[in-house]
Order: C-alpha cells, then structure tokens, then sequence
C-alpha cells in the first residue's frame, strides 16, 4: 500500500518517545504462591509498545481482547458519532492507561466508572480512572466520542478518504485514530463486531461476515452489522461507505464471499470484476502454498474513482483503488492482497522495521502465480527485476530488513523482499521452500512474527546456516552479487506478467 504520513508522524512522535519505556510493567516478581511479594504503588501504562519505528504506537499496561465499535455516519457533512467499548485485560497494576486516538472523546467509562481523560503527544487519549486498576483484572472500556475525520489531521494528513457518496477508513500503519479507540499495533490483536448506522440506501462494508441483514433504524436510517472472529490487527480493520454493488457468493469449501464494487467506477468496473471475482480461485491457490486460508470469510472491496490512489489487505477483504484497473484487469494485485491474508495478516509484524515480511511475501506470491499462470517464472521476474536495477541505483540503498520508519513502503521492500526469498529458495531448494512457507504460517497464525524468527525457521527446516544470506539480501546496502548459475543463462526479456506486476507496484510501494 501506499501512504505520506510516516515522514510527518516518525519526527513527531520522538516527543514521547524518551518516555515509552518508563511506564514498563512494575509488577513484582510472583513468589511461590503467585502473589506479588512487594505491593508496587500503580503506575501508568506505557504510551507505546516500544517498536523502533514509531516508538508509541500501541499502549502498554493492558491486552485487548474485543472491540465493539458501534457509529453512526453523515456522508453529507462527514459527521462520525460513536460508541466503542473495549474489553480487555490488565497487564500490570494501572493508575492510568493510554489508547490511540483523534477525535473529540465526549465521555470514558471504566468498569462503569466514569473517567477523567487528558491529551498527548499526537495521538494519545490518556485515560485516569475512578479506581486503580489491578493487574488481571478484566476492563470494559465504554468511549463516547464524535468528529469530522476528514478534518482532523496530524502532520496536514487524515487516514480518513471522504468521497463523494461516503468515505474509507483504509490505510498503514495509521488508520483506527480516526474512527475508533485503540491499542494501536499489530502485537495487540482482537476480535471486532463493526455497525454503522448511515441513511438508507448507503452501504456500508466492512471486516468478516453480517451477522443479519442491514437493520432499519427511525429516521429513515439502516445500520450494517460486521463481525469479525479471528484475531485482526487495529490497521487491517476498515470501513467503506458511500454506493456500492454488493456480490455475494459461497466458495466450494463453504466460505461466504462478500465483494462490493463502487458504483462511480463506470468503464473500470468490468476490469474490476474480472479481478476481484477470481478471489476464491487466487485464496485456494495460495492456501496449495502458504497452509490453510486462516480466516472466516473472504472478499475485496472496489473502492470508488474518488477514493484511495492504493490497495490495503484489510482483514477477510482487500479495499482496491481505482488504479488498479485502468489497463484492465490485474490479478496480480488480488494475489498480492490476500497473500497478506497470511502474510501479515494472520502472521503480523512484531514490529514495523520487519514489514518485509509482509512486503516480500505478498510480492514474491505474485511470481509464483506468473509461474503458475505461464506469464514468466520466478527466476525470470528475479533476473529482470536485479537487471532493471542498475548497481548504482538507490533502490540498492535501501535496506528491506530495516527500512527505517519513513521507507516502510520503499519499492526495495517489495521487490528486494521478493529477491530476498527466491535466493532463499534457490539455497534451501524447492522441497524445503515450500516446507518453510506453511511452517511459517503455522508457528505463527495469529501472532507476530520477526526475520530472526524466520531465518531461525528456515535454518531448521533446510538444516543450512543462512545468516549469510540473509544478511546480504535483507540488510546490507549496494547490489549483491549473484553467481551465473542463479541465473537464466540469456540476459532476459520481459517476463509477460511484467508489465501488470509492475502497474500494481507502482501503486503499492514508493517507487
Ligand atoms: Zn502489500
């Protein structure tokens, strides 16, 4: 996908970043009987969850389980109102605790217990409650709040897209602050039931399966009610509102499938079809590959002609810019994106700097399926892509193991991700590549995984020292060299799916 707020939120969140760690958990050590031996004084949760690069996203102090986000959206004036309640656990015992957020908080209930709230940083509301918080104790977290998204920024940027017939709420790494409370990042998972009320005849789309039809609601209203069971990330939760065709279908395993295509994309909606509808095909293909599809529903959302310029792998059902289907249909970019449904969405970074491990992935699925279509072969998209690079390039510069917080979309962590894993490939042979891929997404369906992690995984199943390798490809700078036999023996054309995997990351990545 592609965004502009890193550079903006990476140099204003170093004003809290001094403090992340100051607020780490204080529970003394458990003695024999579990009990703590000393009573620390409450402290507060921590700002942030410590990642490298954007240091206080998240929050610490407390583990999400479920958020209930129940809105109601005005397409004419971009009014969002809401209710989110928040069931979670905490980690520590709290005096207070933060959650990320921008619009305007009307009222926090802790446990039934109204709260006071402050403002920090860019984007934390901090929540004191009427009583400390023990550690273990289970929170329902009840926030009031209402704003006009498109108009609350942070570094001049909303995450929110206000359209002409409603608005998206898609984007990464940055994109719950706007229309939901939250522990802010990929370590914090949980479940969401989603429900807007908008007026009638506007649709709303979101994560995982309608647990009823649209409900009709006074005042010539209808609310669309969204559930989503598997574990998702904050950024990979979303919503489209405004006019939308809405497809639905069975797969032949039984997996309901929810497709939706704006009505403003006129000419580009058969081109759109053509892509999005072969989801079920791509997801069974790449389950034969990556293990079992690891969730409850499947999908893509066309969004409109006015909307986001990229395409995000939100959770069950990838939203799709326009772009994408200008010069037709593209089914690389459909594979690309539910690839993430394993790659990044099942298994999800720990932290930010291994967003290659999403990026790499994604984009070396769509060399497997050139392989798979006879458009070019793995090995032909690697010796076009190294030779479209010449050594002095900065594409070379950029490292696609640690990009830094500004580069996390860098077309090197795409397509030197993707370069990464086919000299994995070559080095373990076939066998053991395709045992390392559904290993990966077993060992961590549902978490968080990081490189070490992999290359620990892919030593183990090929039984090779690979530090070497991955070392060379993922963090070192300047064009590595490849011996001629990791190569096709004539320089090459063009593989044939070139040219559309091309279009999609031009859209995807930072080129
Ligand atoms: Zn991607």
């Amino acid at each position: 996908m592609r965004r502009v707020l890193t550079a903006a939120t990476a140099a204003l969140t170093l004003t809290t970043a001094g403090t992340m760690l100051a607020g780490a958990p204080g529970q003394a050590a458990p003695t024999a009987w579990g009990r703590p031996t000393v009573t620390a004084a409450p402290q507060p949760g921590a700002p942030g969850l410590g990642d490298t690069y954007f240091p206080d996203y998240g929050n610490g102090g407390y583990d999400v389980e479920h958020y209930d986000v129940r809105l109601r959206y005005e397409p004419t004036t971009d009014r969002l109102t809401g209710t989110t309640t928040i069931l979670a656990t905490a980690t520590q015992d709290l005096s207070s605790f933060n959650l990320d957020f921008l619009l305007d908080v009307e009222s926090v209930r802790v446990n039934g217990w109204e709260a006071s709230t402050s403002t920090a940083g860019v984007h934390e509301l901090v929540v004191t409650p009427a009583r400390t918080i023990t550690r273990g104790q289970q929170l329902t977290i009840v926030v009031r709040y209402a704003g006009v998204p498109s108009q609350t920024l942070v570094g001049g940027y909303s995450s929110w897209t206000r359209t002409a017939d409603g608005a998206l709420a898609v984007n990464e790494p940055e994109s719950a602050w706007w229309w939901f409370p939250s522990n802010d990042h990929p370590l914090d998972k949980a479940t969401f039931d989603i429900s807007v009320s908008v007026p009638t005849g506007v649709e709303v789309i979101s994560n995982g399966v309608q647990p009823r039809p649209p409900l009709a609601e006074a005042g010539n209203r209808t609310r669309w009610i969204w559930r989503t069971t598997s574990p998702t990330a904050t950024y990979l939760a979303f919503l489209a509102i405004g006019q939308y065709d809405i497809v639905t279908d069975t797969t032949p395993g039984g997996q309901p499938v929810i497709n939706a295509y704006s009505t403003s994309l006129g000419a580009l909606r058969p081109a759109a079809r053509a892509s999005i509808e072969r989801t079920a095909e791509i997801i069974d293909w790449e389950s034969g590959l990556f293990g079992p599809y690891p969730f409850e529903a499947q999908g893509g959302v066309a969004g409109p002609v006015d909307g986001i310029g990229f395409a995000l792998e939100t959770q069950t059902r990838p939203v799709y810019g326009p772009g994408f289907w200008r010069r037709g249909a593209n089914t690389y970019v459909v594979v690309h994106e539910n690839a993430h449904q394993w790659f990044g969405d099942s298994v999800s970074v720990a932290e930010w700097r291994n967003v290659w491990l999403n990026e790499g992935f994604a984009s070396y699925a769509e060399w497997l399926w050139s392989e798979e279509q006879g458009e070019g072969t793995a090995q032909e998209l690697f010796d076009f892509t190294y030779d479209s690079y010449p050594a002095d390039d900065e594409f070379w510069q950029v490292l696609p193991g640690d990009p830094g917080a500004a580069q996390v979309f860098d077309g090197a962590v795409y397509d030197r991700g993707a370069m990464a894993l086919h000299q994995l490939r070559l080095a373990v042979g076939d066998d053991a590549f395709f045992e390392i891929l559904p290993a990966w997404t077993t060992a961590h369906r549902y978490g968080n995984g990081t490189t070490a992690q992999f290359q620990a995984l892919a030593e183990d199943i090929s039984g090779l020292d690979l530090d070497e390798l991955f070392t060379t490809w993922l963090f070192t700078a300047g064009r590595p060299d490849v011996a001629s036999a990791a190569r096709t023996a004539t320089p090459p054309a063009a593989p044939k799916s070139w040219a559309k995997i091309r279009e999609a990351h031009e859209l995807l990545s930072h080129q």
